[in-house]
């Protein structure tokens, strides 16, 4: 059996990144998970899923900036796309990420992005998903959330059941009043930060997400996991909240049946909705979360 950690290495190869980029056998399972390449097909994209009764997140991808023009240029990106969103009317909400903004060149400089693009959703009277990263990122990303929160209460940020830190940080949050997307966690952790096995985490999301129903602002039940979204659906029926009062996410190109079914339940569904240039590390998250993808496409390999 695959680890995450290991099909996460693998990815990391330039020849298999080569391949995976090039290779034909490739395309439809990355044109799965990804909208596309470009923002006219992305708000295509948004505007279609809205047509079906879904919210929608757009995510400009991007990650690891290292160099102060793509931070800034990915700042900009981000408020040609919510100028996009209001000109075209599609209730999209965005989902970015600091370090794209820069965090890793230094807090002031991820701060002075945020904020731009903050202040640009706030004046278009949209809403800002802050997502959460590898764990060397986790305080920088809640310190800058929590200090710009107060001005820019049109954000909310993310918790990843798999730390250990976590339930720490959900009290903070609640206690914050802000709205929090609740996840398992995607990135490779060792286990001295995070929960190695598969059981624990699902454990730990349950507990959480019973306390973020019970008190959190809006919560954001953020996963495909059947038992989970069942247990959520009885656990708010129990505290008396409206469909309404909270929210599923799911990611775009996974468990399609299950978004359209929650839909057609009448919950409130939103899909996240990555496109861009820089696809390549979330695609390999969506392939180390389910090892079957990669195998998919090395048996197609084999067969050719
Ligand atoms: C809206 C949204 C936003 C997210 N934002 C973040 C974030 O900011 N930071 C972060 O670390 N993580 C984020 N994640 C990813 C998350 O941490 C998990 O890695 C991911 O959701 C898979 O876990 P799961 O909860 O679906 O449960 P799992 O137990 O992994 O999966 C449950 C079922 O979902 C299906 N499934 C799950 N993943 C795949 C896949 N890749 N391909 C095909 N089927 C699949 C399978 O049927 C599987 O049995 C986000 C997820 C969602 C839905």
């Amino acid at each position: 059996m695959l680890s995450r950690a290991l099909v996460l290495r693998v990815a990391e190869f330039p020849a298999f990144k080569r391949w995976i980029k090039h290779s034909s056998l490739t395309q439809g399972l990355i044109q799965r998970f990804i909208a596309g390449e470009d923002v006219d097909t992305a708000i295509a994209i948004a505007h279609q899923l809205n047509q079906e009764g879904f919210l929608v997140a757009l995510d400009y991808l991007g990650e690891d900036t290292h160099r102060l023009e793509d931070a800034e240029q990915a700042a900009c990106q981000y408020i040609t796309l919510l100028e996009r969103i209001a000109q075209s009317q599609v209730n999209s909400c965005i989902s970015i990420k600091l370090t794209q903004l820069g965090l890793d060149l230094g807090y002031e400089i991820a701060r002075k992005n945020l904020e731009k693009v903050l202040a640009a959703a706030q004046s278009l009277n949209n809403f800002v998903w802050i997502d959460m990263e590898s764990s060397k990122h986790t305080q920088p990303i809640l310190d800058l959330f929590c200090e710009l929160y107060p001005r820019y209460p049109n954000s909310g940020t993310v918790l990843q059941s798999y730390l250990y830190r976590t339930p720490q940080d959900l009290e903070r949050l609640i206690h914050l009043g802000a709205r929090v997307r609740l996840v398992k966690g995607a990135y490779a952790e060792p286990k001295e930060v995070a929960y190695p096995d598969k059981k624990s985490v699902d454990h730990q999301f349950k507990v959480q997400m019973e306390l973020l129903l019970e008190q959190g602002k809006e919560p954001a039940i953020a996963t495909h996991d059947l038992r989970l979204i069942n247990h959520a659906k009885q656990y708010a029926a129990e505290l008396g909240l409206e469909k309404s009062q909270y929210e599923f996410q799911l990611l775009y190109g996974i468990s399609r049946e299950l978004q359209k079914q929650l839909l057609a339940e009448g919950y409130r569904t939103l899909i996240y909705v990555p496109y861009g240039e820089q696809w390549y590390p979330y695609f390999s998250r969506r392939l180390a979360e389910r090892p079957a993808n990669l195998y998919f496409i090395l048996r197609s390999l084999f067969r050719k």
